[in-house]
């Protein structure tokens, strides 16, 4: 499925003459391909790790959504920097779980940027700007969401009876690599209060409330989320 995107010059990307005059089509057209399609019952673990009610507009209203280059630049990323993983002999790993519900079993799916079994540690990359100023002056790494996404793949990991002594989030910019470990919370219980929200608020059409962050600025769902509205005006008037 392809996304149109919008570009700095608001206009969507494919039919720009300025972002098309210096790149090949083929990189907007990568950019804008949107491979994942789940199963039903299926979330992933960064679903559940990000704003709930963007996330159910992602499944009800996804024609509402304004997608940016910025956006999808900004996702895809860090897949694209699985290179790194591979340049220090890291491998990906894939790790599910079942919250069962009723009659039902919802999958839980969750991929591990890079497990050693050596060192038994777990590593999360993120892709970010300003490393070291955001970790020590602003304080605004590492996040929340971050912090939450790398404590359900340790939990879910011991749950196949790996070990996980450490929990690594890997912040890299152009300048600087900047690990920071995290400690470890068993995040059973959380994994399926947050599934059940979800899958609760999908299957009965009921928008799970919003959480408001620094995401707010750059969500697709800000014409039609008001809360996000007013955290962003606030955000702005902080300045
Ligand atoms: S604007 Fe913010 S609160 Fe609203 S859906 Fe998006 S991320 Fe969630
Ligand atoms: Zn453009």
């Amino acid at each position: 499925m392809s996304k149109d995107l919008y570009c700095r010059h608001n206009r969507q990307v494919l039919e720009c003459p300025e972002c098309m005059r210096l790149l090949p089509v083929s990189v907007w057209h990568e950019l804008s391909w949107e491979g994942r399609t789940l199963a039903p019952n299926t979330y992933y673990v960064t679903m559940l790790t990000s704003c709930p009610l963007l996330q159910y507009w992602d499944v009800k209203k996804p024609e509402v959504a304004k997608d940016t280059v910025e956006g999808a630049w900004a996702k895809k990323r860090g897949y694209y920097l699985h290179y790194f993983d591979k340049a220090f002999g890291w491998h990906e790993l894939s790790v599910h779980s079942i919250v069962k519900y009723r009659s039902q079993e919802l999958l839980v799916l969750g991929r591990i940027d890079a497990y050693n079994p050596q060192l038994q540690t777990l590593y999360e990359i993120k892709t970010t700007a300003w490393a070291s100023w955001q970790l020590e002056k602003r304080k605004s790494i590492p996040r929340k969401y971050d912090i939450q996404q790398v404590q359900c793949y340790a939990t879910m990991l011991k749950a196949y009876r790996l070990p996980v002594k450490r929990l690594v989030l890997v912040y890299i910019d152009y300048l600087e690599i900047c690990p920071i470990e995290v400690k470890f919370e068993n995040r059973t219980a959380w994994i399926r209060q947050r599934v059940l929200s979800l899958h609760n608020g999908i299957t009965r059409d009921k928008p799970p409330e919003p959480e408001t962050s620094w995401f707010c600025t750059k969500c697709p769902y800000l014409s039609i989320c008001s809360a996000g509205r007013e955290y962003v005006q606030a955000l702005n008037h902080k300045k």
